[in-house]
């Protein structure tokens, strides 16, 4: 059986009418299952867990049949199409058993690009997916496209591709979504960078999470585009240009590839065309490194896409940032409060201490995806004056640091953690939530994290 109109294979067998399946009941679930029944599935959700509220109503207005804190094996296994939620590892017994069953398992971005001939740009990456994919989303809408954003941010993209028909979608896609893809075909695909992460569902083999990664020009042609950071050790490494089908525009901050974008002095300059199109970095709307990396991809984009310079200059110093990541929240008594609450591995919070300017008082700490802190250790001599621990083991932060900052106050409660880090911050200082680790000890997720944070730094 072949599966999927990929742009690739140009055929659909699946048929119309057919018994699909979603297995959880989240917000891709919903979306795939909405997108099925308005294409002619029979569509039955499942769900191990309970399904919120809001996406049952959603099934129960779209007329789905759904179940859920539990899986009716026996129906599934009819199934003729299944299509996974990313959060749901593929060693399940559930998912083994209808593989073993013959039942093609798919992720809800390939059921989705099944169904629109829209040009799609996907982004993935360890960090920055959701700045670079907004950031982009904003650069094509500003140009005058007609653009949706989907993915991992907001709506699923089948829920836009049922509900919201666009000429051109810019997509957010985890390693997860791109685990199950078969002919998904993006025109233009980026890759923001490689570090450790979700290794647990790789069986810890960082080779398996990078092939999962590379897979986003798997299926493209040379009338594609590929984005990526030369200056990332795995993607130079793994990146032969020779060898893949796409046109490539490396970015990189260190070296002046002759295609792409390149940084020298305070000047960016993006080559897809014979005129280089220039900025200043003091113009852009996003501080720190790593936003002038995520801004020369999604530059890359819009220039490859067409859009004019002058509107891509003005829309990169316009943009309003996305909450949660380096977002500034207030100053009190001459001393900056900032919300990295999104940064959950090292990495992200290697990039925020080095965009620092002033000396800073350090909230980090929750649950740990297996980090190794050693690569913070000379940011955090040169700039850190203190750190507060935030979450329930503590133990490896104050092994790595203890040693290296004067100060180290372990705290359990987000209010605490401010109230702490007030008192010990001087006029100057930054006091920044950059955590490092995943937020699920203490809170619901990273956005009530930087919530509660942002709720204690407006009550101090
Ligand atoms: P993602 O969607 O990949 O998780 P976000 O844009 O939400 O990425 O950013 C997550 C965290 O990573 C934030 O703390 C942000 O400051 C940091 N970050 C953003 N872009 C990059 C980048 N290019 N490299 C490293 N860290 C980054």
């Amino acid at each position: 059986m072949v599966l999927g109109r990929g742009k690739a294979t140009g055929e659909i067998s699946v048929k119309r009418g057919g018994r699909l399946v979603v297995l959880g009941g989240g917000e891709s679930g919903t979306g795939a299952a909405v997108l099925g029944k308005k294409e002619g599935y029979e569509v039955f959700v499942s769900d191990l867990g309970p399904i919120k509220g809001a996406y049952k109503e959603v099934l129960i207005q779209t007329g789905i049949d759904w179940e859920e804190g539990g899986h009716n094996a026996a129906r599934l296994l009819k199934a003729d199409l299944c299509v996974k939620s990313p959060g749901i590892p593929d060693t399940v017994p559930l998912l083994v058993q209808m593989r073993k069953a013959g039942i093609p398992i798919i992720s809800e971005i390939e059921f989705g690009s099944w169904f629109t001939k829209a040009t799609l740009i996907a982004i993935t990456g360890s960090n920055g997916k959701t700045t670079t994919a907004m950031l982009t989303y904003h650069l094509l809408k500003a140009g005058g496209l007609d653009v949706g954003l989907g993915g991992n941010i907001g709506d699923s993209f089948a829920l836009k591709v049922a509900r919201e028909p666009r000429e051109y979608y810019v997509l957010e896609v985890s390693s997860f979504q791109l685990d199950g893809i078969r002919s998904f075909h993006p025109h233009i695909a980026v890759i923001t960078n490689i570090t450790p992460d979700h290794l647990d569902r790789y069986q810890h083999k960082m080779e398996h999470y990078i092939r999962a990664k590379l897979r986003i020009y798997e299926n493209q042609t040379p009338e594609d585009h590929f984005i990526y950071d030369l200056d990332d050790p795995v993607l130079s490494q793994w990146i032969n240009p020779g060898e893949i089908r796409p046109q490539i525009w490396p970015f990189s901050l260190e070296q002046s590839p002759s295609k792409g974008a390149c940084k020298d002095g305070n000047e960016i300059q993006i080559r897809t065309d014979n005129t280089p199109l220039k900025m200043n970095t003091d113009s852009l709307a996003l501080e720190g490194l790593h936003n002038v990396k995520n801004t020369m991809a999604a530059a890359t984009v819009a220039c490859l896409l067409g859009i004019r310079k002058e509107s891509i200059r003005q829309s990169v110093a316009n943009f309003q940032g996305v909450p949660h990541r380096l977002e500034k929240v207030l100053k009190i008594q001459h001393v900056q409060y900032i919300n990295d609450s999104k940064a959950t591995n090292v990495n992200a919070t290697f990039y925020a201490l080095d965009s620092m300017t002033s000396p800073v008082v350090w909230i980090v700490g929750g649950v740990d995806k297996g980090n190794d802190y050693r690569s913070l250790l000379p940011l955090v001599r040169e700039k850190v004056r203190a750190i507060v621990c935030l979450g329930l083991d503590n133990t490896k932060i104050l092994e790595t640091f203890g040693n290296v900052v004067d100060l180290v106050v372990e705290t359990y409660a987000m209010s605490e953690a401010v109230k702490v880090a007030y008192k010990i911050a001087e006029r100057g200082d930054a006091v920044l939530l950059s955590p490092a680790c995943a937020s699920f000890d203490l809170f619901k997720n990273y956005e009530d994290r930087g919530d509660q944070f942002k709720n204690a730094v407006k009550s101090l």
